[in-house]
């Protein structure tokens, strides 16, 4: 199974009002939605680029995985995402073949999207997300 496109670049910011604004206002994108993912503790903000997304993260609270990020490495891009037909066939495959999973199972990410992460330990140190429509 291979990815259908890049879903969207994750990236991390400390200020999203100061981030929309400089895609908005720069890059002369239009952020269409602005969701709170309350169990990643994260605010997230999207920008269409074709058929790719740009996902701007906000952390909500001290101990959300963002604040944690840009404590240790600064702004920056977080995480990329690949839409992948079958999530969790995805996932498995890559398990078998000796990847380091974060989530085992496809759970609910924002735009009620599946997604599961694979840990950058096993992937060159690129945060990377797999991420599809619900099957
Ligand atoms: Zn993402």
């Amino acid at each position: 199974m291979k990815p259908t496109h890049i879903e969207h670049i994750g990236i991390a910011v400390k200020d999203l009002k100061a981030a929309i604004s400089y895609y908005e206002n720069i890059l002369g994108l239009t952020c269409y939605a602005i969701e709170e993912v309350t169990d990643q503790r994260v605010k997230t903000a999207f920008f269409r680029v074709g058929e790719t997304k740009i996902e701007l993260l906000e952390a909500t609270s001290e101990d959300s995985p963002i604040a944690k990020f840009i404590d240790k490495k600064g702004e920056g891009i977080h995480h990329i995402a690949f839409a992948m037909p079958d999530v969790n066939e995805a996932l498995t495959n890559a398990k078998e073949n000796g990847i380091q999973l974060i989530d085992e199972k496809p759970r609910k990410g924002a735009e009620n999207l599946q997604i599961g992460f694979l840990h950058p330990k096993s992937t060159f140190g690129v945060l990377t997300e797999f991420c599809g429509k619900n099957k």
